[in-house]
């Protein structure tokens, strides 16, 4: 069943999250305060332009934190029918989402297995990715005992100091090479600063990891993060694993985004109002009008994760689209509503219902999330849960 086969059923509607992927979700349109359009074919575009750079390494793709905010099931499911392989999670219960989706696909779970739970891993045919050496004890003791042989990912510390089993391990434990079962299907490392490309630590990680890779000849490597890919074919080894690039973010902040934008935010205008010159807007009367000002209030917050307090640091002000023209946000965004200065707008083309684009139509996830003084990753993953949700569906195959 391809992705745009799947028909909703109603009561699936409510939350993504519970639901077999769908076309829509979260509250109904007619009552939502925004809408969030999802485009798979651009997720499963940018896929593809990921794994044509990185051949003949494989693409795999990270989904966690529910696939950055775009859906985990629907993203799941349309990048598995576009071709992936391999999947990359943060956490067990976001494995057995993926489980249910691709029955075939190999699944990493980054964060590890937690004290005994390593049966539920066996359960879900999930591989741990191991980052610490008591993990590595406890998981090697299960798969003995159990005579389980469904692999895990040997993860080193190159350089972050996160998760990582240190490199002065590396020697000891690759004696264990020799065995035949020796239970380790990938080798592992993370790159800190991969998306500054001059950063001196780049250069040392992948030295590092090359001779990793020498000790543990045979196992499939991979260090390349969306950034990491573009830093070259030295950090690509057998597998990528790319998250933002895949959901639109600049993998290459400093040069123009080569991905596809997959997501759209819009939100309803609940109301067009005059506000007087020397009249304020908001909380805090932070904006004050310095002439008439035609003002459209619509109903997106920072409840729904828009920006909140981060708007007022960054000293720039995020703007709206409405026809075609940019609308600067006014005064401080409350929970479940913003301001939108819109006077240069005319006045038939924004109405009491209708819907100002705030993430899409030419505002880049990286450039709102400059004005949050946040990062994409960040706008991404606290995307709103209560807005209606629509999947634009992978495009038809040949
Ligand atoms: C999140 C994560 C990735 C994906 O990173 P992006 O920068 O989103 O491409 C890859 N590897 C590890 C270990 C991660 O935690």
């Amino acid at each position: 069943m391809t992705v745009q086969e799947r028909k909703l059923k109603p009561q699936e509607t409510e939350n993504s999250s519970a639901a077999a992927p769908g076309l829509t979700g979260g509250p109904p349109l007619t009552e939502t305060g925004g809408v969030l359009t999802i485009d798979l074919e651009a997720i499963a575009a940018n896929w593809r332009a990921l794994a044509d750079h990185v051949e003949p390494a494989e693409c795999a793709a990270v989904v966690k934190a529910d696939a950055y905010g775009c859906g985990l099931r629907e993203v799941a499911a349309a990048l598995a029918a576009t071709g992936c392989e391999t999947f990359f999670v943060a956490h067990l219960h976001e494995a057995r989402i993926v489980r249910e989706i691709a029955p075939d696909a190999t699944i990493y779970v980054l964060n590890g297995i937690p004290p005994d739970g390593a049966p539920q891993f066996a359960a879900v045919r999930a591989r741990p990715v191991i980052g610490s050496m008591p993990e590595l004890l406890e998981w090697d003791a299960f798969c003995s005992v159990n005579n389980w042989t469904g692999g895990a990912a040997l993860h080193f510390d190159t350089g972050m100091n996160r998760l990582g089993v240190p490199v002065d391990e590396a020697p000891a434990l690759s004696s264990r090479m020799k065995m035949p079962k020796h239970g380790i299907s990938l080798l592992m490392s993370h790159l800190a600063c991969a998306d500054a490309p001059d950063h001196p630590l780049n250069t040392r990680q992948v030295q590092i990891f090359r001779e990793l890779r020498m000790m543990f000849r045979g196992v499939p490597a991979s260090l390349a993060n969306s950034s990491g890919i573009f830093l070259g074919p030295a950090t690509h080894c057998e597998i990528v694993r790319p998250g933002a690039a895949l959901y639109g973010i600049n993998p290459t902040p400093a040069e123009a985004n080569p991905m596809r934008q997959v997501v759209n935010l819009k939100g309803r205008i609940v109301q067009v109002r005059q506000v007087p010159r020397g009249g304020s807007v908001g909380y805090s009367a932070t904006w004050t009008a310095t002439h008439e000002t035609r003002v459209a209030i619509v109903s997106v917050g920072y409840g729904d994760g828009h920006l909140r307090a981060g708007a007022a640091l960054s000293g720039e002000q995020p703007v709206a689209i409405i026809a075609g023209k940019r609308c600067p946000v006014i005064g401080r965004i409350s929970m479940d509503l913003l301001a939108l200065d819109v006077s240069g707008v005319p006045e038939k083309s924004v109405r009491r219902g209708d819907f100002a684009t705030l993430l899409g139509d030419g505002i880049e996830v990286d450039e709102l999330a400059r004005f949050g003084d946040l990062i994409g990753y960040e706008v991404l993953t606290s995307l709103g849960r209560r807005h209606h949700r629509v999947w634009k569906p992978l495009a038809k195959q040949g």
